[in-house]
């Protein structure tokens, strides 16, 4: 479980910098730097589409595929903060989470 901080301002999810999914899934199964992982929940807010009006959880479920990450135990992250960036992206591919470590 961990606070993140996500720069992806124009995902579904995120609110005031905030997440607000319940829980995300970090991908990067072979990463062995931050770039090479991605936040496989990111959703493009779309125009016209209704924005996310929950609040950012404090405790979020991380699971993860990074599997080099000194935080990943059994594919859940142990970290209590987490940054996700990845400003104006697309896809989920174009985010990344920055607290990776190898
Ligand atoms: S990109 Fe991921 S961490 Fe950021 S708000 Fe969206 S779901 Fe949450």
């Amino acid at each position: 479980m961990a606070k993140i901080v996500c720069t992806v301002t124009n995902c579904y999810y995120n609110n005031r910098m905030g997440c607000c999914a319940p829980a995300i899934t970090v991908d990067g199964n072979s990463a062995v730097e931050s770039r090479q992982t991605c936040c496989e929940t990111f959703i493009e807010q779309k125009p016209g589409v209704k924005s996310s009006v929950s609040e950012p959880n404090s405790n979020t479920e991380i699971k993860c595929g990074a599997v080099k990450c000194v935080f990943n135990k059994a594919g859940i992250c142990q970290s209590a903060d987490v940054v996700v960036n990845g400003k104006n992206a697309q896809v989920s591919e174009e985010t990344c989470c920055s607290t990776f470590k190898s």
